[in-house]
């Protein structure tokens, strides 16, 4: 029996564990970035680290783009749109009730070159959409009702649908959003300079300040480590336990076997004592035979016959069985005692 729990919890932990000690480490890697107080300072900063590039900063600035995108349902300007429609119906299930779904239809997104503003000067960035921490507002969520009529409500009726409509959200980074970046700051030929995600390191796009950022990681880290904590002293419980169990249950076995054997010796020599040693060289044979016997545990007269479900052993009469609610051999609940037969 192989303890399931005990090892889950204990991967789980080792899982926990990990997960923690990554959070610490980006919490680590956040405060050794270089903090860019101006835009306008970047350039320099740049110039004076050319030789340690890549240089990862973090920048703090309002969204802004020279071609921004005027977005379709909920009028904002933005600098990404993403569009999801998705159909909202009604399926037939096989207790024979409706119940209600959705399918995604489309997905859209439309991103323009976009900076970071400051007021001293613009750092544009590029990629954000694949950056940790990127939430896009919510500009609109409008649900289109599907028309009603006869022919499309039997056909409905026929597939096992019944359309409800199509629910269409817009989110979007609007222009104006104060916004923190850290990735790599790099310059270009012609001197401009923008923010990507760094080959190796963070790349966070948040409305969070770098100090949110740096201890919102540290607890997750801390909670992290406390939970993988706790699923470790459950784990070494539950493994602890079966353990034990595992031991008991060869202790109680042991000493059961003692007691049978005991008693089928006693047995054998009271039968041997009443046959007056009549047969030397067959008794060997016999012995051998009562190496095993085939004893009820309990009353150590019958022969064992029935099986324990679920445990599924085998120990004891029919008769004794049936003042028992546990196993004597593993202590568990006995459901159902079924007869055996044997030949
Ligand atoms: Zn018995
Ligand atoms: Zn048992």
């Amino acid at each position: 029996m192989i303890p399931v729990g005990g090892i889950t919890c204990c991967l789980s932990a080792a899982a926990l564990y990990l997960l923690g000690r990554s959070s610490g480490r980006d919490a680590d890697v956040l405060k050794s970035v270089s903090r860019v107080n101006q835009l306008k300072d970047l350039a320099q900063l740049l110039d004076a680290a050319s030789k340690v590039l890549p240089l990862v900063v973090a920048v703090s600035g309002r969204v802004g783009s020279d071609t921004p995108i005027n977005c379709e349902y909920s009028g904002l300007r933005g600098v990404i749109v993403e569009q999801t429609a998705e159909q909202h119906f009604l399926k037939h299930n096989d207790a024979g009730s409706w119940i209600q779904d959705s399918a995604l239809m489309l997905s859209m997104c439309k991103e323009v070159p976009w900076y970071l503003d400051d007021g001293t000067s613009r750092v544009h960035v590029v990629g954000a959409r694949g950056a940790t921490g990127l939430v896009l507002t919510v500009g609109s969520e409008v649900f289109e009702e599907s028309g009603r009529s006869l022919v499309r409500g039997t056909l409905d009726y026929l597939q096992g649908l019944k359309m409800l409509g199509v629910k269409r959200i817009e989110r979007v980074l609007p222009t104006g959003t104060p916004l923190t970046v850290v990735g790599e700051a790099v310059k270009d030929d012609i001197g401009s300079i923008r923010i990507q995600r760094p080959h190796k390191g963070p790349f966070y796009v948040s409305d969070k300040t770098i100090d949110q950022l740096i201890a919102n990681l540290g607890k997750w880290s801390r909670l992290y480590k406390y939970a993988s904590m706790g699923f470790t002293v459950f784990g070494i419980y539950l493994l602890a336990k079966h353990a034990v169990q595992y031991i008991m249950e060869r202790r109680r076995h042991w000493e059961m076997r003692k007691r049978v054997l005991a008693a089928a010796a006693k047995k054998a020599g009271q039968e041997e004592g009443g046959l007056n040693g009549k047969a030397e060289n067959r008794s060997e044979s016999t012995n051998k035979d009562r190496m095993m016997p085939d004893l009820c545990v309990i009353c150590l007269e019958q022969e064992y016959n029935s099986v324990f479900v679920p445990c599924g052993h085998m120990c004891c009469c029919m008769a004794c069985s049936s003042h028992l609610t546990n196993c004597p051999l593993c202590r568990r609940r006995i459901d159902k005692v079924v007869k055996t037969f044997r030949h």
